[in-house]
């Protein structure tokens, strides 16, 4: 029975360890069992429910207080239990970070934002995650830590495949890091879905970085166009160090378009998507060239 999406049938054992201590012991201790640590449940929970997803132990992190923090001071710091609904909450989100604001308020309806975090979002690693696209082009890295240590990795290496990633059986994402923007830097996301609220066709994130009408530095990632969410490297080097004009983004739309390989699923057609991403690459990159303060 693969459909049932209300009752949790199931036996697996349950703990809600109260320091990050002990959250990391008992990873460690059942490291060789089907171990899932559980945040929102929002993907995990309806996996556990729809797709037979086997697990022996289910560990909520939710009751952590060392991993719910946020601090603002020097970029972002944000703890891994803290939820979407709390970080769109953050104005330096709304106006430093566009991006990441945009895709987290593409997400679904606000009861899942309530529960869902970050960090489930990469974790679970869909090529259509969200948050994955704005936390790549602002070179965000996750924090890991197990009782053997801890590591700091990007993002865009974390994520290798779909519903793959490097995370070890004993360890757990921590926090979130996002480096600062510079002020003459612009940001925004885009998502197609059949209806609001729902899965992308295509997401995409763009971050660059102007000095006069230069494009200094930029970040074109694309997702659900991959088996994980792709930075469009040939466009961005279309871009970086030219004169920002319509000529140009045009071509670095074309570009970018040509450099994705999507498939055809029950969303949309290989087709589709690569003409609508270069329509969406075109209209998202004068958007943050225009918040970068550039003129077009
Ligand atoms: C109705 C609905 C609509 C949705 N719409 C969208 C959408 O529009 N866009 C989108 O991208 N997603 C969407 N999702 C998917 C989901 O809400 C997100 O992926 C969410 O961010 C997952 O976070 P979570 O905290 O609920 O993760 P969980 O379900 O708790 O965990 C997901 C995975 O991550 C692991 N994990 C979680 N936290 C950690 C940690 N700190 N360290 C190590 N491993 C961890 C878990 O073990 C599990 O494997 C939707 C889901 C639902 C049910």
């Amino acid at each position: 029975m693969h459909t049932n999406t209300k009752i949790l049938t199931q036996e697996f054992e349950y703990f809600a360890p109260k320091t990050l201590e002990e959250a990391l012991d008992l990873l460690y201790r059942y490291k060789d069992k089907n171990t899932k640590a559980l945040a929102g449940g929002t993907d995990l929970l309806v996996k556990m429910k729809t797709i037979d997803l086997k697990v022996d132990y289910l560990i909520n992190i939710k009751d952590i207080p060392e991993l719910n923090f946020i601090d603002t001071d020097n970029g972002l710091k944000i703890g891994a239990i803290i939820p979407l609904s709390q970080i769109e909450k953050i104005e330096k989100v709304k106006t430093k970070y566009p991006a990441l604001y945009e895709g987290i308020k593409s997400m679904a309806a606000i009861a899942i934002r309530n529960m869902a975090t970050i960090p489930g979002n990469i974790c679970n690693a869909s090529p259509a995650a969200d948050t994955v696209p704005p936390l790549i082009v602002y070179g965000a890295e996750v924090k890991l830590v197990s009782k053997e240590g801890e590591r700091t990795v990007l993002v865009e290496d974390f994520i290798t495949g779909a519903g793959e990633t490097i995370i070890k059986a004993d360890e757990l994402v921590t926090q979130l890091n996002i480096p600062e923007v510079n002020k003459n830097s612009g940001s925004a996301f885009s998502k197609k879905s059949r209806v609001k609220a729902d899965i992308a066709k295509i997401n995409l994130a763009i971050w660059l970085e102007r000095d006069g009408n230069i494009c200094k530095g930029c970040r074109i990632v694309l997702g659900s166009v991959f088996i994980k969410a792709v930075r469009a490297k040939k466009a961005e080097d279309l871009l970086k160090g030219q004169a920002v004009n319509t000529d140009l983004i045009i071509e670095v739309a074309r570009k970018a378009s040509e450099e994705i390989k999507p498939i055809d699923d029950v969303r949309s057609t290989a087709e589709y998507r690569t003409d609508l991403a270069q329509v969406m690459v075109e209209d998202t990159l004068k958007i943050a060239w225009e918040r970068a303060g550039g003129k077009l």
